[in-house]
């Protein structure tokens, strides 16, 4: 039995079998035939050669323009790809493992980590890393590719990666899958919303998971601790059912009291709405009591594919979501992609920082023709119920105000051609980067309403990838800087007679809701496994109460500090229902 921890991503328990897929080493193992060790073992040898070229026209090119400290790297990997051991122990594990070559890399890999991981000096010791390297660039030349399409699964799985994209989670066939597991990301990475979005148990960040040649091994995923058992006792198997067990018990109990009115002691009704990315999440909204979608994150529609959905396939799935949810309102957000969300031709190594990139309002303003074809969509479906649209990633008015100039070119459109939108649509930004903050008060002027993207503005405000799960401790919703901004948005917003919404991931956090209760949003809107969880705790509160305790967090000036107190200030029947 193994114990690894990660980062919980995603709530729920899952025990099954584990399917690796090595994104990063584009592998998957399988076995040969005897006839086809020659082929193999040539594949092998020809893109270490290939792979030898690389690096000499590297090093030829780097000679001319750089010094020779940046050469001393390429001379060790020289030496790592002549190291005989590379071409004869992964020769002879083809040769009696009648495995392919791919496959028998990664073994070898391991072997060197195995050796390595005994050295004593830890210069030598790290450079493990060189090698690692070189053998993915060996792999690179043999797949002749980056990545490769998940494999579909025969039975439910449980699925290993490095990493995993937003666009991977669409592809995967969920009824397959138990639970996934990856190396890289974090809690708010777009990965982990949609794990939670498809109510898939995650952890992310079990570092080497993928290495530990652990295919087809059982393992039980604690997506609430964050905790990973490889090949279980039978007393771990059997707590961790116990624990499962308890775990669907309070979920059944907590649906009980999805009919109850979101409202606070002293009668302050609040609106809790649902995240959601495709049609099929509309109805898990409702069944955890939210008042509609506060947040409809159309990019999914635009992923997996190598064209943009046109105006009339958009109008059929913006229906699909309002229809799910109706009467009540639906927010649609524009296509907010880029960042970590590509679409097919984008290019990740194009932008040396995606985050800071063509992302959202970006790209949309970037090609108005596109842009008015979605406008002009979520303009149809306003006819036949409550709809908002919101813009991501506002930075400033012109951005603000270019949108909505194409956006009343959209309804002129429509207008000329006798289709009926509603004309009084109401128009929102998403408030997520610092600039915006700052500029709260010109942009509600604006708009008719703001919605807070924790997401990105804990990211931007503190400088701290949102993916990055070595970042993850820094990674703050309390810290004294994010909580200024986020009291410095609503008194912007209702200085100006709009109201205050928040989407982020902060919002479905029950231990935050005193205090985005106590600095006045209007409305939160999560994940719908959340609500519930924010309600009940709503419900315990005092808007009364919660203001005092909002106002204390800024008697303090660390996080640490906001943390122990807001802790303290929560009663303990409060307190019980958080955990
Ligand atoms: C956010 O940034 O908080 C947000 C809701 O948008 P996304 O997570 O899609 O970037
Ligand atoms: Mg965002």
């Amino acid at each position: 039995m193994r114990t690894l921890s990660g980062i919980a991503a995603s709530p729920g328990i899952a025990v099954g079998r584990l399917c690796v897929v090595d994104h990063r080493l584009a592998v998957s193992e399988y076995p040969i035939t005897p006839d086809a060790v020659i082929h193999e073992t040539a594949r092998l040898t020809k893109a270490i050669e290939n792979t030898r070229v690389e690096l000499e026209s590297l090093k030829s090119r780097l000679a001319e323009t750089s010094g020779e400290e940046h050469l001393l790297f390429i001379e060790i990997h020289l030496m790592i790809l002549a190291d005989e051991r590379l071409v004869t122990e992964t020769s002879e594990i083809i040769r009696t493992g009648l495995i392919n070559a791919e496959g028998a890399l990664r073994r070898t890999l391991h072997r060197y980590r195995e050796t390595f991981a005994g050295i004593d000096d830890p210069y030598l010791r790290e450079r493990i890393s060189d090698v690692e390297t070189v053998i993915e660039q060996i792999l690179r030349n043999m797949s002749g590719e980056a990545i490769k399409p998940l494999p579909r699964q025969e039975g439910k799985m449980i699925i290993a990666a490095h990493d995993l994209s937003p666009a991977d989670m669409l592809q995967i066939n969920r009824d397959n899958i138990l639970a996934i597991i990856t190396e890289i990301g974090g809690r708010t990475s777009h990965t982990a919303i949609l794990a939670r979005a498809f109510d898939l148990p995650a952890v992310m960040g079990v570092d080497g998971i993928t290495d530990l040649l652990l295919d087809g091994a059982a393992v039980i995923v604690d997506g609430l601790s964050g905790v990973v058992i490889v090949d279980p006792d039978q007393e771990s198997f059997q707590s961790s059912l116990r624990r499962k067990q308890h775990y669907e018990y309070i979920e059944y109990e907590l649906l009980k009291t999805a009919p109850l009115p979101a409202v606070t002691l002293d009668g302050y009704s609040m609106h809790l709405r649902g995240n959601v990315e495709i049609p099929e999440e509309g109805a898990s909204v409702l069944e955890h009591g939210g008042s509609g979608v506060g947040l409809y994150r159309t990019e999914m529609l635009f992923m997996n594919r190598p064209d943009m959905p046109d105006e009339e396939e958009q109008l059929v799935v913006y229906r699909l979501m309002q229809q799910a949810i109706a009467p009540h309102s639906l927010t649609i957000r524009t296509l907010d992609a880029g960042g970590d969300k590509l679409l097919e031709g984008m290019d990740k190594s194009s932008e040396t920082n995606p985050a800071l990139g063509v992302r959202a309002i970006r790209l949309s303003l970037n090609m108005p023709d596109e842009f008015k074809k979605q406008l002009r969509a979520i303009l149809r479906i306003s006819a036949d119920g409550p709809v908002r649209i919101m813009f991501p990633m506002i930075s400033g008015l012109e951005e603000v105000r270019s949108a909505k100039a194409l956006l009343e070119e959209a309804k002129r459109e429509l207008t000329a051609s006798g289709i009926p939108f509603d004309s009084t649509i109401k128009v929102g930004v998403m408030i997520e980067i610092p600039a915006a903050v700052t500029l709260a008060d010109l942009l509600a002027r604006e708009v008719d309403f703001f919605s807070v993207g924790t997401n990105d503005l804990i990211q931007y405000t503190l400088a701290i990838d949102r993916s990055n799960e070595q970042l993850s401790h820094l990674y703050q919703p309390l810290h004294p800087a994010v909580l200024r901004s986020l009291r410095r948005i609503v008194q912007a917003a209702h200085d100006a007679g709009i109201p205050a919404c928040l989407c982020g991931e902060m919002a479905g956090d029950p231990l935050y809701l005193p205090v985005l209760l106590g600095l006045g949003f209007d409305e939160l809107s999560m994940g719908a496994w959340s609500i519930l969880r924010v309600k009940q705790i709503l419900r315990r509160c005092s808007l009364e109460r919660a203001a005092r305790i909002a106002e204390g967090c800024f008697e303090f000036s660390t996080t640490g500090e906001v943390e122990l107190y807001l802790k303290s200030q929560i009663t303990m029947d409060v307190a019980e229902s958080i955990d």
